[in-house]
C-alpha cells in the first residue's frame, strides 16, 4: 500500500516480502497464524488462500475463517490493490489482480508447507524480558496524555509499550521457529522509498533467519523461521528522532503536527544519520532482532495446555455497545473526519486531492461521485469529527470499506492471541489486553497471556480510545466507526472470550460479500517489452570494474523486460555469484537480500525499452563478504509478439578484496 502516495510507484525490490505461517495443532483443534510482510490483512485474501489450501490439501484441509488468522506486518514499502473496498484502492486506481495472485500464492504456500512440516514433541516457551527502548516512540502523544491520568500511572513505559512477547519453538533435537509481538510501524523507509521492502520488521525477520540457517541459505530457505509480528502500533512510529519542520529545523506545533500551518512541512525522522532512512530501517531492525535473540535465548516459561479458537463477524455499522457506565450507545456507520487528508509526520499530507472534485487520478474522479453527504445522525454519532468522508454509506460502484469485520481468539494453552482488523493505539491495546486477561482469569484460566495480532483479516483503519478520539489527529480521525469503536470491540472480543472459555459456539453476522467481480482495475497491462534492433534483453549495458575493496557499492545495468511480467515468486531477478576453485559458480546473494538492490526504470514513456540495475553493496552483506571473484547476473521474462521469453545476462567477472 506505501503511504498511499499517487506518485509512490514500485520501482524495483530491496528484500522481498515474505509470508510466515505457524500452524500448531493439539491433535484435535489446530489453528494456523500467518504473519505476512505486507501493509494489512484482506478478507478477499483470507477467503482466496483459504480455497487455495484446501485445493491444495485436499481432504487434510482444516484451515477455514475460525482458525486462522493472517496478520500485516504494516510495511508501508508493499504493493495495494489485495483489497477489495474503494478506500484502500486510491492510489493503486483500483484492484490489483496481480498483487492478489502472488499474495494467495505465497501465503497459501506458507500455511500448507507449515501444515506438512508439523512435528509432535515440539516445545513452545516464552520470554517478554526487559524492556526495548529506542526503537519507539509516540507520534501523537498529545493524544495519549487525554487517557485518564490514573490509567498512565500503571504504565510506567509511559506513551508507548516497551515490552516484546517472544515464542520459542523447538524439539529436543533442533530450533524450529520464532514468532514476537512488538508495537512499531512499518514507517523506517519514508513516501520516496520505492523499492519493495518488509520496512524494519522485514529486516529484523531477515537478520534472525540468517543467523539460524546459516549465511548460506538465501532469504526464504532454511528450515527455521522467524516472524516480528504487528500488534497495538496504532501511534507508535520507528522514527525515534521525533518530528521537525523540514524548512526551519524547528519543532512542529505540537497539536496539529504543522509548520507554518502546513502538515507536508512536518516530518519525522528515524536514527539514520542525517535522516538516512536505510540507516534508520537497519538501526531499528537491528535493535528488534539483538533483543529477540536475548528472550529467545532466555525463553523457558512452558506454554502448554488446549488448542482453541473463536471468531466471529460483527456489523460494525450501528453495532450496540454498553458503555462502562451501564448506559448504552452504538457504534457509526463508518467515516473518515479531516485530519485522515493530513496524514501522519511518518508520511504527511497526501489525502489532499481528496478535497477536491477534479484530481488527476482517473479512478477518483470516477469514484468521488458517489461519495454521500452524511446525515444529521450520522455527523452526531461520529462528533467531535468532522466528517471528510462518508464512506460507510457509499455502495457504488461496490462498498467503500468493509461493513462485516472479522475478529477472533486463536489460544495455544495461555497464550492468546486476539486478531484485531485495525491499528489499536496504545492505550487501546492496554485496556483490550487488561480487560481480556481479567475475563480469562475469572474464567479459571492461569496467568494468561494475552497477545494482539494487528492488522489481521481485513483493514478498519485504526482504534482509539474515547479519549484520544476527542482530539481528532489522524488516528482518531481515521478511527471509522465513532467514539466507541474500541468499546465495541472489546465488548465482541470479551464475547468470544467467554464463548471460548464456556465451550459454547459463538454468534456471527455473514461473512463479507466476495466483490472480486465489480472490482476497478486501472493499472494498464504490459504491452509489450522492446530491446531495440540487434540488442538482446539481458545484455550488459553498463558493466562491473575489474577490481573492488570490501566498502564499495558494485552496479551492473541491463536491458530489461517489465518484472511485471513474472514476479518470480520464491526466486530473484537479480543474483550475485562466487566463482569456485572449479569454474563454477554459486549464489551467494539474490534480489531478496538487504545487500542488494534491484532497480528498474521503464514504463509509461520508455516505449518498451527499460533498464534493470543490479546494486551490492558490498559492506552490508551478511557475515561479511570473502574476497574472491565475483559476477552480478540478472534474469526475466521479456513481452513479446511471438510469446514470454525467458533470457539471462551477466556481468563481466571482478575481483573483491574485502
Ligand atoms: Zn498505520
Amino acid at each position: 500500500m506505501g503511504y498511499a502516495v499517487p506518485n509512490q510507484i514500485g520501482r524495483g525490490i530491496h528484500m522481498r516480502l515474505h509470508a510466515r505461517a505457524f500452524t500448531i495443532s493439539d491433535g484435535d483443534k489446530s489453528i494456523a497464524f500467518v504473519s505476512l510482510d505486507g501493509g494489512m490483512g484482506s478478507d478477499v485474501l483470507t477467503k482466496n488462500v483459504l480455497t487455495n489450501v484446501a485445493e491444495q490439501l485436499g481432504d487434510d484441509s482444516i484451515y477455514t475463517y475460525d482458525n486462522v488468522g493472517i496478520s500485516g506486518t504494516h510495511t508501508h514499502s508493499g504493493p495495494a490493490g489485495f483489497l477489495q473496498y474503494i478506500l484502500y484502492q486510491f492510489t493503486s486506481l483500483g484492484y490489483v489482480q496481480e498483487t492478489m495472485d502472488a499474495f494467495v500464492t505465497g501465503i497459501s504456500n506458507a500455511i500448507v508447507e507449515a501444515h506438512n512440516n508439523m512435528q509432535e514433541n515440539v516445545d513452545i516457551t516464552y520470554s517478554t524480558g526487559n524492556q526495548l527502548f529506542e526503537s519507539n516512540i509516540n507520534r501523537s502523544p498529545t493524544s495519549y496524555l487525554l487517557n485518564p491520568a490514573d490509567e498512565r500511572s500503571q504504565y510506567p513505559d509511559g506513551d508507548t509499550d516497551k515490552n516484546m512477547l517472544l515464542l520459542k519453538f523447538a524439539t529436543p533435537d533442533a530450533d524450529i521457529a520464532m514468532l514476537n509481538w512488538y508495537a512499531v510501524h512499518g514507517t523506517s523507509l519514508n513516501n520516496t522509498n520505492k523499492l519493495i521492502s518488509g520496512d524494519n520488521k522485514g529486516l529484523a525477520s531477515y537478520f534472525f533467519e540468517k543467523e539460524m540457517n546459516g549465511a548460506a541459505a538465501l532469504p526464504g530457505t532454511g528450515k527455521f523461521v522467524a516472524a516480528f509480528a504487528s500488534t497495538n502500533l496504532g501511534d507508535v512510529s520507528p522514527n525515534t528522532a521525533g518530528a521537525k519542520c523540514i524548512d526551519t529545523g524547528l519543532p512542529c506545533d505540537t497539536e496539529k503536527s504543522t509548520c507554518g500551518g502546513k502538515n507536508e512541512m512536518c516530518i519525522a525522522f528515524g536514527p539514520g544519520t542525517n535522516g538516512d532512512m536505510f540507516e534508520s530501517v537497519k538501526i531499528i531492525a537491528e535493535n528488534q532482532y539483538k533483543h529477540a535473540k536475548d528472550l529467545y535465548a532466555s525463553a523457558k516459561s512452558p506454554i502448554a495446555g488446549p488448542v482453541d479458537y473463536r471468531h466471529t463477524f460483527l456489523n460494525m455499522n450501528n453495532l450496540p455497545v454498553t458503555l462502562e457506565d451501564g448506559s448504552t450507545s452504538t457504534t457509526c456507520t463508518a467515516a473518515l473526519g479531516y485530519a485522515f487528508a493530513a496524514g501522519t509526520t511518518d508520511g504527511p499530507g497526501m489525502f489532499d486531492f481528496t478535497q477536491g472534485t477534479n484530481s488527476s487520478s482517473p479512478f477518483w474522479n470516477i469514484v468521488s461521485g458517489f461519495l454521500s453527504k452524511p446525515t444529521d445522525e450520522e455527523k452526531a454519532c461520529q462528533s467531535p469529527k468532522p466528517i471528510l468522508l462518508n464512506t460507510g454509506d457509499c455502495e457504488k460502484p461496490y462498498a467503500w470499506d468493509p461493513a462485516s469485520i472479522p475478529i477472533s481468539i486463536q489460544r495455544v494453552g495461555n497464550l492468546f492471541i486476539l486478531n484485531v482488523p485495525g491499528e489499536l493505539t496504545t492505550m487501546a491495546g492496554r485496556r483490550m489486553r487488561a480487560q481480556i486477561t481479567k475475563v480469562l482469569e475469572e474464567g479459571g484460566v492461569e496467568d494468561p497471556i494475552v497477545t494482539i495480532a494487528g492488522l489481521s483479516n481485513t483493514y478498519t483503519h485504526y482504534i482509539t480510545t474515547f479519549e484520544e478520539y476527542q482530539a481528532q489527529r489522524y488516528e482518531a480521525a481515521s478511527t471509522l466507526y465513532g467514539p466507541h469503536t474500541l468499546t465495541a470491540y472489546m465488548q465482541e472480543m470479551t464475547r468470544i472470550a467467554k464463548d471460548m472459555l464456556e465451550g459454547r459456539e459463538s454468534t456471527s453476522s455473514e461473512a463479507p460479500e466476495d466483490l472480486t467481480a465489480s472490482q476497478i482495475e486501472f493499472v494498464p497491462p504490459v504491452i509489450e517489452d522492446f530491446v531495440g534492433i540487434g540488442n538482446h534483453f539481458g545484455d550488459v549495458e553498463e558493466d562491473a570494474a575489474e577490481q573492488y575493496t570490501g566498502t564499495d557499492v558494485i552496479r551492473v545495468s541491463f536491458k530489461a523486460s517489465n518484472p511485471r511480467n513474472d514476479q518470480r515468486l520464491g526466486g530473484t531477478f537479480g543474483r550475485v555469484e562466487k566463482k569456485g576453485d572449479d569454474g563454477e559458480y554459486t549464489v551467494v546473494f539474490n534480489d531478496g537480500d538487504w545487500c542488494t538492490k534491484f532497480e528498474w526504470k521503464g514504463g509509461v514513456g520508455h516505449f518498451g525499452k527499460s533498464t534493470a540495475t543490479i546494486e551490492w553493496d558490498v559492506k552490508e552483506s551478511w557475515g561479511g563478504a570473502e574476497s574472491g571473484v565475483y559476477r552480478i547476473c540478472y534474469g526475466g521474462e521479456a513481452k513479446e509478439i511471438t510469446g514470454m521469453k525467458k533470457f539471462e545476462g551477466c556481468s563481466r567477472d571482478f575481483t573483491v578484496a574485502a
